[in-house]
C-alpha cells in the first residue's frame, strides 16, 4: 500500500519516526517495512554495497548514549548490520566518512586515536575529576590545555612535512569504535605508517598538557574540533553515524 509509505528525508523527520517505532522489528508484511526500505535506499553509498535488499529491520537505542540505531538484515547475510539512518535521511555521509579524498578527517581521527592511551593515563593519574571552569563533577572530559589538540597536531604535521616525511594517506577503519587508525604499513615501505604514528605519539606526549572540563564548558571553549571527540572517552559503539562495516562493500 503505497500511501502508507512515509518519506523520511530529513534528520528531524527520521528521528521522530524512528523514535516512535523504537524497540520493534519490522518484516516485509509490516507496513512500516516500506518506509524503512525507502529510507535505506537513500543511503549515499548504497550502490557500492554487495548486499542491498533488506529482509528485516530492528530499531533500537544505544545503551551508552540513547542514540537511535537502525539495524538491517540484508538478503544473503545472516546477521543484522548497523546502517546510519542519519546518512540515509540526509542522503549524505557524515564528514569523517566522506570519500577517500577526505584524508584530513581520517588523519585527524587516526591521530586522535593514536594518543588515546595518553589521555586515559592522565585520567588515571588525576582521579578527582572536576571541571576547571565551573567546578562540576558531572560529565567530565579531558581538554587539551593550554595548547589545543589541533595546534599540536598541525605543528607536528608541519615539522614532518619540512623533513620530507608526509603523513600516511591510507587508514584502517575501526567499525566498533567509529574512527580511523594508522596501519602498520608494509615491509616494502619500511613500516612507514607505524613509524610516523610512533613519532607522533612521542611528540604528543612531550607537548600535550590537559585539564578537565565538563562537556558544557568544553563545548563553549569554541575550538574547531572539540576534545570531546577523543575516541578514548566513553565508548560510542552504537552511535547512529557508524556506517556499514567494510565487509559489505565491494
Ligand atoms: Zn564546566
Amino acid at each position: 500500500m503505497d500511501e502508507d509509505i512515509i518519506v523520511l528525508d530529513t534528520y528531524d523527520k527520521a528521528k521522530k519516526w524512528l523514535g516512535e517505532h523504537v524497540h520493534r522489528n519490522f518484516f516485509p508484511l509490516n507496513p512500516e517495512f516500506n518506509t524503512l526500505s525507502r529510507l535505506v535506499d537513500r543511503h549515499p553509498s548504497k550502490n557500492e554495497w554487495v548486499n542491498q535488499v533488506p529482509t528485516s529491520f530492528k530499531i533500537s537505542r544505544s545503551p551508552g548514549n540513547g542514540a537511535l540505531v537502525m539495524y538491517v538484515r540484508f538478503e544473503g547475510l545472516s546477521n543484522y548490520r548497523i546502517v546510519s539512518w542519519v546518512a540515509c535521511a540526509k542522503g549524505k555521509l557524515a564528514s569523517h566518512q566522506q570519500s577517500d579524498n577526505n584524508n584530513n578527517n581520517k588523519l585527524n581521527s587516526a591521530m586522535r586515536y593514536a594518543i588515546r592511551i595518553q589521555v586515559s593515563n592522565y585520567k588515571k593519574a588525576h582521579p578527582t575529576q572536576v571541571c576547571a571552569l565551573c567546578g562540576t563533577g558531572y560529565r567530565i572530559e579531558v581538554d587539551h590545555y593550554l595548547k589545543h589538540f589541533v595546534d599540536i597536531k598541525e605543528d607536528y604535521i608541519k615539522i614532518k612535512l619540512e623533513r620530507g616525511d608526509p603523513p600516511p594517506i591510507v587508514f584502517k577503519w575501526h567499525p566498533k569504535k567509529g574512527n580511523f587508525m594508522f596501519r602498520d604499513g608494509t615491509k616494502a615501505d619500511g613500516y612507514y605508517d607505524k613509524k610516523w604514528k610512533v613519532a607522533w605519539q612521542k611528540y604528543h606526549n612531550t607537548h600535550a598538557t590537559y585539564r578537565y572540563l565538563c562537556s558544557t564548558c568544553n563545548k563553549k571553549t569554541n575550538k574547531s574540533v572539540p576534545d570531546s571527540v577523543i575516541p578514548s572517552l566513553p565508548s560510542v559503539t552504537l552511535t547512529p553515524l557508524v556506517p556499514l562495516p567494510p565487509l559489505l562493500l565491494k
